[in-house]
């Protein structure tokens, strides 16, 4: 059979339109394969004749690799049709997909094959191009999924496109919600912000952008990266940056804090830098900021001469006693600030704590340094306002070397003109001479000796009686201390008393004197009416430790406290921050107190009823002016002030008969002087007035009841 001849049961039109003009290729073939006719387009599509296509059969157009072919015979010959998807092969070898449908059908007798295919390659294509394309949105999908970025993609018409699970959970929407919507109308707190400005910018520009901001709405810090997309919109990455906004801002502020404690750290150093070189009441320098100071002009100026003021306020402790440290402060202040105005800006200018100021003139002749030591003594005239006019003049003591010369030395020249000009009558300027060196030199070696003395044994104490004046027998005796110089011999407390309290030795003097004196009042047991009196120095009574340990003293010689009596001077009475309550501590024990050199000092009688006062020493100087009109009218004064206070009175210093005489008869208690008895070692004492010097002998007295009273007296003794 050929394709041009129609099976008989087949009309010809039918078989025409089946086979001849069929748009697919079609071949009848027998069962076994042979190719018995071929259309048109069969031949067009496998490339070869008809006759080719004939001779060469089933095995030269399927492509015999493919199994599938036996499976799809099979199925044939079992069910009489078959569709499926086979490679045909071309006459150049080459080979496409080709969809075959077949059917098996009798000749008449003969068993034949009805094959049509069509080629498929275009769709096969087109399939695998639409597969690839959706792998490929899987796979971009599926990585859009897996980072750990949120992702938003956005139309060119700002329509929301994509928002991938990262987003949807940290921006609390859910993708089906938001998808197709307006990212503006959706998402309205990005208005007017940082993300609307940047994700317009990209659409419009094509460029790439990248910020870092604060979504508000969910608290969110992020980082995002803007992408234009090639067919229009954009395509947003954001990273949320919370934690390491957190990280740094804790970290800023850690910086913050750090810089802020080691800025108060320098502030601290500075500070302290500044108070330790730096008077804290009037922001002069001190002592250390002085010698800095100085030490850094002379190594700008190595040849610079140098002359130092050494100033001191006169009488600034009365001041500060009557009318407060308030107001003497602000005297201070005062006094610093016109110095400083006074001095040079190169001339350095310190307080040395009190009421001592310094000034390190530079460069200056000496009429230069004095005519500026008048300025400040003119200067200190001027009355300081503290609600009153307070007047109060300064003393000036000035040093200097021609060539260099070492500023302690200078120092210590200057405050020893100062204590000359204090001496000679205040509110003068002095300088400093030969004389005051050698007694500076002195008062050096004295210091150095002393230390020797007290750690060797050679103080003593020597002891001078007073006598009561109605019955002539001894009543006090003084303790006064004496050093048996190796080299000088006896040296007397007037010379090294000042520089122990300049030193501070003072305090070991007057307790070793102390220790001495109770240990020999115990010796004196058998005289009860003896009280030993012993001079203490202003500066053990600012001590509040003294009264606890005078009592132990006592304590341990078993001395009873009446048998001890101690003397302060007027002057330290004025200095009355904490010395009445030592002195008060005192007394309450029963130790009796004397006010020593009494009318040379600037005690008043309100001020000396403060005090628990139980005798008040005259002193010789007015002991010495009696005889004049002057001299008697102020000891009667003294008498009359002792009794307004119930103190007794003891004159010192007495010397000749008619002292005696005078003081007996303004009304003085007792009396001593080297008319009475020189002080002497304790085993010389005398216990009754020497005869010469006896009244009632000289007014032919019976003397019995002074010999009486002597004899018995010298049996204990
Ligand atoms: P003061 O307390 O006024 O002692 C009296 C001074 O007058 C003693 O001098 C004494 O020897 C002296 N004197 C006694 N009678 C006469 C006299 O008729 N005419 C003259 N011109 N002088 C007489 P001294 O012993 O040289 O003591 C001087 C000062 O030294 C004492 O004056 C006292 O303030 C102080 N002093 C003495 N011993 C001590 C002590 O142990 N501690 C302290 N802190 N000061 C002492
Ligand atoms: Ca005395
Ligand atoms: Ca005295």
């Amino acid at each position: 059979m050929t394709l041009d001849q129609a099976p008989s049961t087949l009309p010809r039109s039918l078989h025409e339109a089946l086979f001849i003009h069929a748009l697919d290729g079609v071949l009848i073939t027998s069962a076994d394969g042979r190719t018995l006719g071929a259309n048109a387009r069969a031949c067009e599509l496998l490339g070869r004749t008809e006759l080719e296509l004939v001779e060469l059969g089933r095995d030269g157009i399927v492509d015999r690799r493919d199994r599938r072919w036996r499976e799809a015979l099979e199925t044939r010959a079992r069910e009489g049709a078959f569709r499926g998807v086979f490679r045909l092969r071309r006459s150049d070898g080459s080979t496409f997909p080709a969809e075959v449908s077949t059917a098996t059908f009798l000749d008449g007798d003969s068993p034949r094959a009805y094959v049509s295919f069509r080629d498929v390659s275009t769709a096969e294509a087109e399939a695998a191009r639409v597969e690839a394309t959706t792998r490929r949105a899987a796979e971009v999908i599926d990585s859009l999924e897996s980072i750990s970025d949120m992702y938003i993609g956005v139309d060119a018409d700002w329509r929301m496109t994509y928002i991938n699970a990262q987003a949807e959970a940290r921006l609390g929407v859910s993708r089906d919600e938001v998808v197709g919507k307006d990212i503006w109308a959706r998402f309205p707190a990005l208005l007017g912000t940082v993300f609307e400005e940047t994700y317009r910018q990209v659409a419009g520009t094509g460029r790439t952008a990248t910020f870092e901001a604060c979504y508000d709405k969910a608290e969110l810090w992020c980082e995002a990266r803007v992408y234009p997309l090639r067919r229009g919109g954009i395509a947003v990455y954001f990273r949320d940056v919370s934690e390491r906004r957190a990280m740094e801002q804790e970290r800023e502020r850690l910086l913050t804090a750090e810089r802020a404690a080691r800025a108060a750290a320098e502030r601290a150093q500075r500070d302290l830098a500044h108070r330790a070189t730096h008077d804290e009441l009037t922001g002069l320098l001190n002592r250390a900021g002085m010698l800095q100071e100085v030490d850094r002009v002379l190594a700008g100026q190595p040849e610079a001469r140098l002359t130092v003021a050494f100033i001191d306020l006169d009488r600034f402790k009365l001041v500060n006693d009557s009318l407060g440290h308030g107001v003497g402060d602000c005297v201070l202040s005062e006094f610093a600030r016109r110095l400083a105005a006074l001095a040079g800006p190169a001339d350095p200018v310190a307080r040395f704590g009190g009421d001592e100021f310094v000034v390190v003139l530079v460069d200056r002749s000496a009429e230069e340094a004095a005519r500026f030591a008048q300025q400040v003594i003119g200067a200190s005239r001027e009355p300081v306002e503290v609600g009153a006019r307070l007047l109060v003049t300064v003393s000036v003591g000035l040093a200097t070397a021609a060539g260099p010369a070492e500023l302690d030395i200078l120092l210590r020249e200057a405050d020893a003109a100062l204590y000359r000009a204090k001496d000679t009558g205040r509110a003068r300027v002095v300088w400093f001479d030969e004389q005051m060196h050698v007694e500076s030199v002195r008062r050096v070696e004295i210091e150095n000796d002393l230390r020797h003395a007290l750690d060797g044994d050679e103080l003593l104490v020597e002891y001078q009686p007073a006598f009561d004046l109605r019955v002539e027998r001894i009543c006090h005796v003084e303790a006064l201390v004496r050093w048996r110089h190796p080299a000088r011999g006896l040296v007397g407390p007037q010379e090294f008393i000042p520089v122990a309290e300049e030193t501070g030795l003072i305090h070991r003097i007057g307790e070793r004197v102390l220790a001495r004196a109770i240990e020999q009042a115990g010796r004196w047991a058998h005289l009860p009416q003896l009280r030993v009196w012993v001079n203490v120095s202003p500066q053990q009574l600012v001590d509040r430790e003294f009264p606890a340990r005078l009592a132990a003293q006592l304590d341990r010689a078993g001395l009873p406290t009446e048998r001890l009596g101690i003397e302060v001077t007027e002057s330290a009475l004025a200095d009355c921050s904490g010395v009445r309550e030592v002195l008060d501590r005192m007394h309450d024990r029963g130790v009796a107190i004397a006010v020593d050199d009494f009318g040379t000092g600037y005690s008043s009688l309100a001020r000396l009823k403060e005090f628990p006062v139980d005798v008040i020493k005259v002193d010789k100087s007015f002991v010495h002016d009696l005889g004049t009109a002057r001299g008697e009218a102020l000891v009667a004064g003294i008498v009359t002030l002792a009794r307004a206070i119930g103190a007794h009175v003891i004159a010192e210093g007495v010397e000749t008969l008619p002292q005696l005489s005078a003081l007996s008869a303004l009304g003085v208690d007792s009396a001593s002087g080297y008319l009475l008895a020189r002080p002497s070692a304790p085993e010389h004492l005398p216990l009754t007035i020497p005869t010469e010097a006896s009244f009632r002998w000289r007014a032919g007295l019976h003397p019995t009841v002074a010999r009486v009273a002597g004899t018995s007296w010298s049996r204990s003794w």
